[in-house]
């Protein structure tokens, strides 16, 4: 099994000739609104490889979260984990994209910032063998909980430190591997952490580097050579890929094989989930 922590959004995407500056408003064209947020992205991946998925995390109690249940049902997502918030809307996020690729997102957390300890329950249901696959955009405190009890019950703690945050050194050291994007390794080598993570072991970073691929230690998979069409949700695909096959019981260099697959087929669609 694969249980994935994170977060459910709304993305609502614009095109714009250029980002707005500071107080000025500029016009977006066609409004498009598809399902998203970093967590639900990689555990639609994770089962699209064959996993056993378990989402856990938050949606409000608004027709979109109702929406969003039905639809990680269709890729055989698990969803008695996630917990429709009363009194709270689904997260959404904001992405203008500009003609030249380049977005921005911003993200409005809603019921994904009401998750607590108590969700974690379903993590008692698992053992060695399974994976927790976790991301950063719902509460830090939860994030470190989950790792400490998955690392306790012998389950093999995967964290994607995105969007980046610091986490405590010792549940950075418990994930094998930590998966960070080029900046995202950048801010986590400023941050430190690597030092005060030697006495736990030391830090197990794999790095992604868009086109170029992927390096795990002494493990480099270059990508495929395909057209890009959208990168957005690239990092997800491969992220829910790896928990897979490291599920599966795949070697680091199977499982990051694997994982560059599943990233190529996603820089060739648009948006950042493939269509049940
Ligand atoms: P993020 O999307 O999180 O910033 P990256 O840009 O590093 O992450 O991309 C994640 C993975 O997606 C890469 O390791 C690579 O396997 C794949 N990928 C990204 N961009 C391309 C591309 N242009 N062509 C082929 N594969 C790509």
């Amino acid at each position: 099994t694969v249980a994935v922590l994170g977060s459910l959004n709304i993305d609502l995407v614009t095109t714009v000739d250029r980002h707005p500056r500071p107080g000025e408003t500029v016009l977006g064209e066609d409004l498009t609104r598809v399902f998203g947020g970093k967590g639900a992205n990689q555990a639609i991946a994770a089962a699209a490889m064959g996993a056993q998925v378990m989402m856990i995390g938050r949606v409000g109690d608004d027709d979109e979260g109702a929406r969003y249940i039905e639809r990680l049902k269709e890729f055989g997502v698990a969803t008695d984990s996630v917990v429709v918030t009363p009194g709270h809307a689904t997260g959404h996020a904001l992405i203008p994209v500009s003609r030249d690729g380049e977005n921005s997102i911003i993200v409005i957390g809603g019921a994904n910032l009401q998750l607590t300890e108590e969700d974690l329950a379903p993590l008692d249901a698992l053992g060695e063998g399974d994976v927790l696959l976790t991301v950063l955009e719902v509460p830090l405190p939860v994030v470190e909980a989950a790792v400490r009890r998955a690392t306790s019950r012998g389950v093999r703690v995967v964290i994607n430190v995105s969007p980046y945050a610091e986490l405590a050194a010792e549940v950075l050291a418990a994930a094998d591997p930590l998966i960070v994007n080029e900046h995202e390794a950048r801010l986590l080598e400023e941050s430190g952490v690597a030092r005060s993570a030697q006495q736990y072991g030391g830090l197990s970073v794999l790095t992604t580097l868009g086109a170029e691929g992927a390096r795990w230690k002494d493990i480099s998979v270059p990508a495929d050579k395909v057209s890009a069409v959208d990168t957005t949700g690239a990092g997800d695909a491969f992220c829910g890929a790896l928990g897979a096959a490291l599920a599966a019981g795949s070697d680091k260099r199977t499982a990051m094989e694997a994982a560059t697959a599943a990233a190529a087929v996603a820089v060739q669609r648009r948006g950042a989930q493939p269509e049940p």
